[in-house]
């Protein structure tokens, strides 16, 4: 008997796979020019649009009913009559044909579209990118899919990373994430990088080279608060900076906190560089995507962590494209977890 959702991790692991490839070879061609800008300012790649091109052609092919619940709509990459419009619907093209034309690799299956002579044209990459206008919602099964998360780490050449997950009534059931640019190991920044990580509900996390070998197991190691750092956004307007600060002088931290951009965070937290992941809201009204967080949650509490919100409570994916109820999130090991939880309580927000 086949474990569960095991046809379900192949692909997806297979899709993120191509996916990195695709990103990466994206930033070493990126030029100026190839950077849109969407209308809450965060910079689009063209790599954000192929990168979802290719994965949603990838799940539409193997779980052609599953719905998707995608970042990127290609509304306006449709309806560009200019010169720019089309150059980017070209490059498109060209990148995600690149991707699902390469040679099969491992756990790949040809049945899913994949390799040599399996060229899409612009329409059907664009039609694959809007299948990810899916609203969510409770019931039922769902990918969710960030193709970049990080976008603004993924242009500094720092980190960033390609989340995918599959939700069933509401409930994460598996995560894959693709980081091509995390270290493996963190104090050697210049040493190897890139990893794949796989989560599967009552099945543990493992984390893969970016060509899907050497699989090891992850486990959230214990760690003392003497041993503990936080792990936060770069970008401070993602979540307050100072209350973390706050908090860690409340639960006595004297580690300073690793700074790094994207859904990684989750990535190095359950392979235990780090400790916690604190995520607190920086102005009213920001509600959390459910691509940025679904597969990394997953992660690490199959790694043996504890995830909720800032107030203690469960992440509920089953309310749309957001995390409509909930507000900041606490990642971390399970025995300093209600610690964290506790000195929130305790700390001006
Ligand atoms: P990070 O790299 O952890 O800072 O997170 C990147 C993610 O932050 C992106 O995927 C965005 O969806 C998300 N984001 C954008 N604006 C905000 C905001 N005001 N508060 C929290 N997250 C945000
Ligand atoms: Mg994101």
């Amino acid at each position: 008997m086949s474990l569960a959702f095991s046809l379900e991790r192949q692909v997806a692991l297979s899709a993120v796979a191509r996916a990195c490839r695709l990103t990466s070879s994206v930033f070493n061609k990126l030029v100026k020019n190839e950077t849109v800008t969407k209308d809450d300012k965060s910079p689009v790649t063209v790599g954000d649009y192929s990168a979802q091109a290719v994965v949603n052609t990838i799940l539409s092919r193997a779980f052609p009913d599953d719905p998707i619940v995608g970042e990127e709509d290609a509304s306006d990459l449709k309806s560009g009559t200019s010169e720019t419009a089309q150059t980017l619907r070209k490059r498109i093209t060209d990148l995600a044909n690149e991707a699902l034309t390469a040679d099969l690799a491992y756990g790949d299956v040809a049945d899913w579209g994949l390799g040599p002579g399996r060229e899409r044209t612009t329409e059907e990459l664009l039609n694959a990118i809007d299948r990810g206008n899916h609203a969510g919602g409770a019931t039922g099964r769902m990918w969710t899919l960030d193709p970049i998360d990080g976008t603004k780490g993924f242009l500094r050449g720092e980190q960033y990373a390609v989340c995918l997950a599959l939700i069933v009534n509401s409930r994460v059931e598996l995560g894959v994430m693709g980081c091509p640019n995390l270290p493996h190991d963190l104090s050697k920044p210049d040493g190897p990088r890139g990893s794949i990580f796989v989560a599967v509900r009552g099945q543990g996390a493992e984390q893969r080279t970016l060509t899907l070998g050497d699989p090891k197991p992850l486990q959230l190691p214990r760690l003392s608060i003497s041993e503990l750092s936080f792990l936060e956004s770069v970008e401070a307007a993602h979540s307050s900076h100072s209350f973390n600060d706050r908090v860690s002088s409340t639960l006595g931290i004297t580690k300073p906190p690793t700074r790094m951009d994207s859904q990684a965070k989750y990535c190095a937290l359950a392979r235990g560089d780090g400790g916690a992941y604190l995520r607190m809201p920086t102005g009213v009204g920001y509600k959390e995507k459910i691509w940025d967080h679904a597969s990394g949650s997953l992660l690490v509490t199959e790694a043996g962590g504890m995830i909720t919100d800032g107030r203690g409570a469960p992440l509920d994916f089953g309310l749309g494209r957001t995390l409509g109820e909930n507000f900041g999130i606490v990642a971390a090991g399970a025995d300093v977890h209600p610690l964290i939880i506790a000195a929130i309580k305790q700390t001006k927000l």
